[in-house]
């Protein structure tokens, strides 16, 4: 609640429009997002959403909140500089599949095993789109793209069951093509204390015509609809390596969420410089802080 009065959708929305090309799945990620943060009243100015670099990564100039469109795989690392400087933030790290499992896997690690209270939503397209086609770390093998005229020879990442084996305490998947879930995934991520990811299934029209809406509605199903139960590591770990996988069987693939962990307290929580309150509110400790910034001018 805003001075008692509810939060409207369109408070949400910047006066920017969406450059991405129409169809193109991260206009459901952004609107999943809005309504999330609209459900959950959070105040658009006690948000701050990281991006890094790609077509998903202009997100933070859609929404009406802070935003930050940070350098290439780099948007864990300045979101943790957020939260840490104020954990009484929202902060949200969002971008693509390059950004975040290839150039920014090792902070995306790193970032699950210290269970930093970020949501970070990656929207999936198994390719590079920006940069208007290249094979990304989640495209499947055999797939023909710019870089790979004769078909992917690597295997893809997997990211739910990298994120569960890295200590993630909330893993979820999404589907552009469900928004409905995308939103209600969005909420449930946001308001978990930890670490919580979202990868969503998001596809690229112009670039990826492989995985395509009608692809991933042949296969994917809903976890909780066939009564998954999250909060068993070993079951959440089962449904992850059903897609992608070794052997190439693309029949099944689950959305919802597979893991989630409420007793392992967060990064925040744990660091002791943090017992006296955000950063932000606690003096600098420099009896002459013009003459520290003198030094970097
Ligand atoms: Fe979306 Fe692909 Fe267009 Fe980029 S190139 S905006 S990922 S559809």
């Amino acid at each position: 609640m805003s001075d008692g009065r509810t939060i409207e959708l369109q408070e949400y929305k910047s006066e920017i429009k969406p450059t991405w090309c129409p169809g193109c799945g991260d206009f459901a990620v952004l609107n999943g997002l809005q309504r999330a943060l609209q459900t959950l009243q959070i105040k658009p100015w006690t948000v701050t959403i990281v991006s890094g670099i790609g077509c998903s990564s202009n997100i933070p100039h859609f929404l009406s909140s802070y935003g930050f469109h940070s350098i290439h795989g780099r948007s864990i690392p300045v979101a943790s500089g957020i939260k840490l400087a104020n954990p009484e933030l929202t902060v949200i790290a969002a971008g693509g599949d390059g950004d975040g499992y290839g150039i920014g896997a090792g902070h995306f690690l790193h970032a699950m095993r210290r269970n930093l209270d970020i949501t970070y939503i990656v929207m999936n397209n198994q390719i590079y789109g920006l940069t208007t086609g290249q094979a990304s770390p989640t495209s499947e093998r055999e797939m023909k793209t710019k870089s790979t005229p004769e078909g992917v020879i690597e295997n893809p990442i997997n990211p739910i069951s990298l994120a569960l084996a890295a200590g993630a305490t909330y893993v979820a998947r999404g589907f552009s093509g469900d928004a409905k879930t995308l939103g209600d995934l969005f909420a449930k991520g946001i308001r978990h204390k930890g670490f919580a990811l979202v990868d969503v299934l998001s596809p690229c029209v112009t670039y990826n015509k492989q995985n395509t809406y009608d692809w991933f509605r042949q296969r994917v199903y809903s976890l909780e609809k066939e009564g998954h139960d999250p909060s068993d590591f070993h079951a959440a770990m089962r449904r992850a390596t059903e897609w992608p996988n070794l052997d190439q069987t693309r029949d099944r693939i689950g959305i919802g969420v597979f893991y989630e962990r409420t007793d392992i307290p967060t990064y925040e929580e744990l660091e002791p410089v943090l017992r006296k309150g955000p950063l932000v509110k606690q003096p600098l400790g420099l009896a002459n802080p013009e003459e520290l910034l003198e030094e970097f001018r």
